[in-house]
């Protein structure tokens, strides 16, 4: 199969014919439909979130179940009538969804449903590139191994745990919904869980890219009362109003947290969202905040990047600080799948562009340079 390989930090990523992968025990055989181009990645390329290499990235994918490894129950050969009814038993050739977050199900975070928080999947494959068997399914012609990070989506093929596969509605569209698996599950968790945004609250989205634009996107379907996106360049402001955005701030001509201010006749916003991951759209965030509001930090920072955070405010006013890291992948990834199915949300309304395998350095060449308005997807045929 073809693959995009990173080789090494910086370099840039080469497409390479390598092995197709075999599904293990509990695993999966995934013919990748596309896989959506996220910021994360691009931390890895330029060595700001350290991963082993070589390495094949991607993380968020849809695709169609291949095979299933040993011990991964699939459909009775007569389906019953509860699977003609949408059973989620996984056959061969169903088209599927599969999230960052591969939860290994058994640790103690996953038990208590906090698949976000999965110890195996931080342990093994943040930080060694492997499943959980503790190697890597992947490897180059001559056999030396290609770390994963998830599931390595980048790719034609990806094997990718059970408890990470989940069957798409026949009604949408396969390769659209990729971005279910990070970016609009990210959003939903910060929105759902970590923001337990309430209808009538009013919210400021701080970067409008694939998770920003989807969670001025889930805000709106929220009931949120204002929606204030700020980025720094018009055209994904724009797209950011067709999201559902009620206002719009251009942070490199005016100062961001004093136009949400403004906006919000002096109070600040009760929910302030940020998704870029950096200190000064951190210090924007907690600067929009109403006193007793909220601050959701979901962007991931490069390296152990640190944010000034005034302490007297903070302690005074009474607002809470929230970490929040994709979301309750075996329960919010089939409530996200019913949402789409009944049109609640659109994966297809935050994609902005879409690149073929061969494509795929110039795709992350176009995300650092800020040009991807939302999301952009490769689609590997
Ligand atoms: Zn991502
Ligand atoms: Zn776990």
């Amino acid at each position: 199969m073809r693959a995009a390989v990173l080789s090494e930090v910086h370099a840039p990523l080469a497409v390479e014919e390598i092995p197709t992968p075999s599904p293990q025990a509990g695993e999966v055989l995934v013919r990748v439909a596309a896989c959506g181009v996220c910021h994360t990645d691009l931390h890895v390329i330029k060595g700001e979130v350290k991963f082993p290499t070589p390495a094949v990235l991607g993380h968020e994918i849809s695709g169609f179940v291949v095979s299933l490894g040993p011990g991964v129950a699939g459909a009775p050969r007569r389906p019953s009538s509860a699977d003609a009814a949408g059973g989620t038993r996984l056959r061969e050739g169903m088209p599927v969804v599969c999230s960052f977050i591969m939860p290994c199900g058994v640790c103690a975070w996953c038990a208590q449903g906090r698949d976000d928080l999965c110890e195996t999947f931080f342990a093994m494959n943040r930080l060694r590139g492997t499943l959980y068997d503790g190697t890597t399914r992947l490897a180059r012609r001559d056999g030396s191994p290609l770390a994963m990070y998830s599931m390595g989506g980048l790719a034609e093929y990806a094997v990718v745990p059970a408890t990470d596969v989940f069957p798409l509605p026949e009604a949408l569209p396969v390769p659209e919904s990729s971005i279910i698996g990070c970016a609009i599950m990210t959003a939903y968790g910060a929105v759902h869980h970590q923001a337990a945004l309430q209808p009538g609250e009013t919210v400021a989205v701080v970067a409008t890219g694939g998770v920003g634009s989807n969670i001025i996107q889930l805000a709106a379907v929220f009931g949120a009362a204002a929606i204030i996106a700020v980025d720094v360049r018009d055209d994904k402001l724009d797209a950011a109003r067709r999201l559902g955005a009620t206002h719009t701030v251009n942070a490199a001509k005016v100062d961001a947290a004093a136009a949400i201010l403004e906006h919000t006749k002096g109070r600040g916003v009760d929910v302030a969202f940020e998704a870029l991951g950096r200190p000064d759209t951190v210090v924007q965030a907690f600067g929009a905040v109403r006193d007793g509001g909220r601050v959701v930090i979901v962007g991931i920072a490069p390296g152990a990047a640190a944010a000034p955070i005034e302490i007297t405010r903070l302690v005074r006013r009474g607002i809470r600080l929230i970490g929040s890291y994709g979301a309750r992948v075996r329960t919010d990834i089939p409530a996200l799948l019913r949402l789409a199915a009944r049109r609640v949300i659109d994966p297809e309304r935050t994609i902005s562009r879409r690149y073929t395998l061969a494509q795929i350095p110039q795709a992350y060449d176009a995300l650092s340079r800020g040009e991807i308005v939302g999301r952009a997807i490769a689609v590997m045929e």
